[in-house]
């Protein structure tokens, strides 16, 4: 066999055998391999894991394009002083997702515009980097899809689909009451859900509001029942972020002229 007709062969086998990385690097790696006059075991280690950090890589970046994040925010830019209330060293500790392998649960309770969509986001992030499969809602869109998946086929799918998930963020659970299906359709979500997968909430609502727009007194009893019985609790109420960016740069904007 010809030295070509060895490398139309090689290239073939890495493609068959999905080492996408082995067939862009084997021939830099040899060179810098033979420069050292390192052996083919260390010319076999460097391949594999360059091919392992590419394939890691790619799974975080599946996995949070998947989560369908509205918006990619990280616990570096979030400042934690702007909102007293909030306890880092909890948040942090999510971060390192513990409470999904635990099939915890989180609930970020505050006022509009206090950081909790970007912590949820973050912590969603986080658990897309550690390996796990994330789903990202707005409690109303979640409804929507309830909704229009109502019918037989399509609900299971949707449900297999979410059962694979092992953390589901739902947003902004509060701003809009819901119908009385819809109220029972995410209840049923919740209850499904209890015990089998991590669920973090974030809402404007104190408990106490929570009738108002699941409608049914019992019905929201049982629902917060299964949704803090292992849960943590961010504590979210502050001034709002947004508002006092807003001032501070309608503030530069004035010194400016
Ligand atoms: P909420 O969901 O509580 O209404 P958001 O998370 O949407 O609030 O925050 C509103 C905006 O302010 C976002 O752009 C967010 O990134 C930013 N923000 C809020 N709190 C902080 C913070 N403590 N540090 C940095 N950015 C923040
Ligand atoms: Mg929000």
């Amino acid at each position: 066999m010809s030295n070509g007709d060895a490398t139309v062969l090689l290239s073939h086998h890495l493609k068959a055998l999905r080492l996408p990385t082995f067939l862009r690097e084997y021939e830099k790696v040899a060179a810098q391999c033979a420069k050292a006059k390192s052996n083919y075991s260390r010319f076999l280690l460097e391949l594999s894991e360059l091919e392992l950090i590419e394939r890691e890589r790619k799974g975080v970046e599946r996995r949070v394009k998947e989560a369908g994040f509205p918006v990619q925010k990280t616990l570096d830019t979030f400042d934690f002083k702007a909102i007293p209330s909030l306890n880092k060293r909890l948040v942090m500790e999510l971060a390192r997702c513990e409470f999904i392998s635990k099939r915890e649960n989180v609930l970020a309770i505050g006022n509009s515009g206090t950081g909790k969509t970007h912590i949820a986001t973050a912590l969603g992030l986080a658990a897309c980097r550690e390996g796990y499969k994330v789903q990202f809602f707005s409690a109303a869109s979640l409804v929507t899809t309830l909704m229009e998946a109502r019918d037989g086929k399509a609900l299971t799918r949707f449900r297999k689909r979410i059962a694979r998930k092992n953390l589901i963020i739902v947003d902004e659970f509060g701003y809009v009451p819901f119908s009385k299906m819809g109220a029972e359709l995410l209840f049923e979500f919740f209850a499904e859900r209890y015990e089998r997968g991590s669920v973090m909430l974030t809402t404007n609502l104190p408990f106490d509001e929570w009738t108002e727009v699941m409608g049914s007194e019992r019905m929201t009893g049982a629902l917060l029942d299964r949704l803090t019985h292992r849960v943590h609790i961010l504590e979210m109420n502050g001034e709002s972020y947004r508002f006092r960016e807003s001032v501070r740069r309608a503030g530069k904007k004035g010194k400016k002229s």
